[in-house]
């Protein structure tokens, strides 16, 4: 089956048609700068001399959508020959708050529940629905399916979820913790699950996205028990601009000494922190602060080892919390291109039966494969494994618009 998956923001709008037989991709891109000019990127993986770039006005999200239409049936730039061969479409979503748990068709009712969740992720949820109302809008015929982030987090039990306020509050403003990047988790657990010698149901696996938003899950018999991002995306350990977990007592403090409103400070811990702000601005980018490392700069090496520390905690604890580790997996951007970050994460970690093989930590880097990375003798299996979120959005959609 031929399946878009669409990855809406607020101003760009991501595609992939995959082959689900194959799964293969056979075209991707990107719609950027929607509202505001727009740039159009169309690649074709088997034949890149095809791929498009061009400078297009996009004023909204269904013109986006009419362009992405546009180039995959072209006869020259295209994949396949008419719409009907896009036989459904996927849409990541970034939160599917207390209402969407698991992947479902896009219906009435489900619109009514994504609207729901504006309040808990206003830009996103907003961008989310201008990218299905697009695609309803030029392909009224194709099934339309909405595969939420924080759905493989929706078994965590009470304990995980829950924060030390108060309950009547929690449940008038639906405050939990939710968890993000599920897709991610759900897929390389999923992996490495099928690399260890048990059942899925005793498998005890720590899984590190690590990336330029950074989250940790615990995952026990193939479900979510505990991860670290929480109520929003902003929770969690250290990320590239994001300042994770700190003492809540930080926040109105800063505020009453910075002048701040309650969005500025938001704004500000989402923005303006993490690497960003441990490096005083030097980069949130993971690869320029390897370099300053590379040299011995000091702010370099400690802003490595403060998240390599945070990552450190989150496997022990997880560790605690599944009483057992079968597992480390590391993923996104930096787990699986940054050698450094997961060998100072995984330093005098034997108590917990975790030894990595240094060479084939430094020789892992992104190659589309999974790859061990711990020592002959180590008690728990260590892996790098492409995270490939848009891949398990394809086979949702694929399962549920075939059930139709
Ligand atoms: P996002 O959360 O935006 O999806 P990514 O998972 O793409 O982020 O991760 C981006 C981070 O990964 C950046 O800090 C970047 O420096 C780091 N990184 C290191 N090496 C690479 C690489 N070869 N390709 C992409 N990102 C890399």
């Amino acid at each position: 089956m031929n399946v878009l998956v669409v990855n809406a923001g607020s101003s760009s709008l991501k595609y992939q048609l995959f082959d689900t037989a194959t799964e293969k991709v056979l075209a991707k891109g990107n719609c950027e700068r929607i509202g505001d000019g727009g740039l159009f990127t169309h690649k074709l993986p088997d034949n890149p001399d095809l791929n498009v770039k061009i400078e297009i006005d996009i004023p909204n999200h269904t013109e986006a959508t009419k362009i992405v239409v546009k180039y995959l049936t072209d006869p020259v730039h295209g994949v396949v020959k008419s719409m009907d061969e896009i036989e459904a479409v996927g849409h990541r979503i970034v939160h599917g708050g207390a209402y969407l748990k698991e992947s479902v068709l896009v219906n009435a009712d489900v619109l009514e529940k994504l609207e729901g969740c504006r309040d808990l992720a206003p830009l996103h949820t907003a961008a989310h629905l201008m990218g299905i109302h697009g695609c309803l809008e030029v392909m009224p015929n194709t099934p339309q399916v909405v595969v939420m982030d924080t759905a493989f987090h929706s078994t965590m039990p009470a304990e995980a979820y829950t924060y030390p306020l108060p309950k009547k509050m929690c449940e008038k403003y639906h405050i939990r913790r939710y968890g993000f990047h599920g897709t991610s988790h759900r897929y390389v657990s999923g992996e490495m699950a099928k690399l260890l010698d048990k059942p899925v149901e005793e498998t005890k696996i720590v899984t590190c996205h690590i990336g330029n938003g950074s989250s940790i899950s615990a995952v026990k018999g193939g479900k979510v028990i505990d991860t670290s991002m929480g109520f929003t995306p902003l929770d969690g350990i250290m990320m590239g601009t994001r300042c994770g977990s700190i003492d809540p007592a930080i926040v109105p403090f800063i505020m009453e000494k910075e002048n701040m409103t309650p969005a500025e400070v938001n704004n500000f811990m989402n923005k303006k922190c993490g690497f960003l702000g441990v490096t005083d601005e030097l980069s949130s980018d993971c690869r320029e602060i390897e370099e300053g490392y590379m040299k011995n700069d000091p702010i370099c090496v400690d802003t490595f080892k403060l998240l390599a520390y945070q990552i450190k905690k989150f496997i022990g604890s997880y560790t605690a919390a599944m009483n057992g580790l079968d597992a480390v997996v590391f993923t996104a951007g930096i787990g699986e291109n940054t050698p450094l970050i997961r060998a100072l994460a995984c330093e005098n970690m034997e108590f917990y039966g975790i030894k990595l093989d240094a060479a084939k930590n430094d020789a892992a880097h992104h190659q589309g494969d999974s790859l061990e990375i711990s020592a002959a003798d180590s008690k728990v299996k260590v892996y790098v494994i492409p995270t490939n979120e848009e891949l398990v959005i394809a086979r949702d959609t694929e399962a549920i618009a075939k059930a139709l």
